[in-house]
């Protein structure tokens, strides 16, 4: 069997190191270069922390990258600016792509969506990696038909920007296909301190921890009458993002057209 040759953006990053382990660990895996916007002409096993027996080159530029190594996917784990600039040219040369970084917009992505089918090429948006956060979303979605009242706790280190999370928001946007918009606490309940009862989504409640120590973690709390459901998932560090990665690499060399969300290729 034909290896998968991949371009690894954003090399040297968290995830990026990550990233370069779990190909190195990965028969079917190759990495065949690396776009990173310092270490120009190096070689990967060069950067600090990288497996040393990576020889593949690294490129401050994807579209020089892009014209002398041919490769199947293009993984981007950098900066949201980034990712999408990189989308974009890697789909213009018809190389399939996986994309960790957020911030698309619905206008973004229709047009990257008919950008991916004109060019009959692959490509997949996974604002989450973790399987199980996938998994805590979806069984969610099932509680929600049952146990309409919901609120939920985001937790993320301190050095996240956006609040709340991606994953609560699509949580909360995936319960809502399936319950109706509804008031949630006393009608008449009344904040003493602004923000208290957390940002509101279709009367789902949403709160928003940060803390040094913190990973990346979600509970879903389901109230009904005499018993609480608690859905709760943790991302002890960036290694829990990687089975979500790989599974995102095997499954983009199989599709035609724009996937977003990991979801959405998980039975
Ligand atoms: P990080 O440690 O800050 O790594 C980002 C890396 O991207 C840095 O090495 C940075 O290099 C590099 N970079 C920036 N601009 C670049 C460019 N133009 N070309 C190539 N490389 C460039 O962050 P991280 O924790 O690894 O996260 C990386 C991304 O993945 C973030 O966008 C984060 O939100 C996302 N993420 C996604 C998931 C998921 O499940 N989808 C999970 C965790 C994180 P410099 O140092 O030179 O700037």
């Amino acid at each position: 069997m034909n290896k998968v040759k991949i371009i690894l953006a954003g090399p040297r990053g968290k995830m990026g190191l990550e990233a370069l382990k779990m190909i190195s660990e990965t028969p079917q895996f190759e990495l065949v270069a690396a776009i990173d916007s310092r270490n120009d002409g190096l070689q990967v096993k060069d950067l600090t922390g990288a497996p040393n027996s990576m020889d593949a080159t690294v490129y401050d530029d994807i579209e020089r990258c892009l014209d002398a190594i041919q490769a199947d996917v293009l993984i981007d784990l950098t900066k949201p600016d980034i990712g999408k600039r990189h989308l974009e040219i890697a789909l213009n040369y018809g190389v399939r792509t996986v994309i960790g970084t957020t911030g698309f917009t619905n206008e973004d992505l229709e047009r990257l969506s008919q950008l991916a089918h004109d060019k009959k090429t692959g490509a997949i948006i996974a604002p989450n990696f973790a399987i199980g956060a996938i998994l805590m979303m979806k069984f969610s979605q099932m509680a929600a038909k049952y146990l309409p009242d919901i609120e939920i706790i985001e937790k993320h280190h301190d050095q996240k920007l956006d609040a709340p999370s991606g994953t609560a928001l699509k949580t909360a946007q995936l319960i809502t296909e399936v319950r109706e918009a509804k008031g949630q606490g006393h009608p008449d309940e009344t904040e003493e301190l602004t923000g208290s009862r957390g940002a509101e989504w279709q009367g789902i409640r949403i709160h928003s921890v940060r803390l040094p120590g913190l990973v990346a973690h979600q509970e879903v709390m389901f109230g009904g009458e005499g018993q609480l459901l608690t859905i709760r998932h943790d991302s002890m560090n960036r290694a829990s993002f990687m089975p979500g990665v790989k599974m995102a690499i095997e499954h983009v060399m199989h599709i035609e057209g724009l996937v977003y969300g990991l979801e959405n290729i998980m039975e």
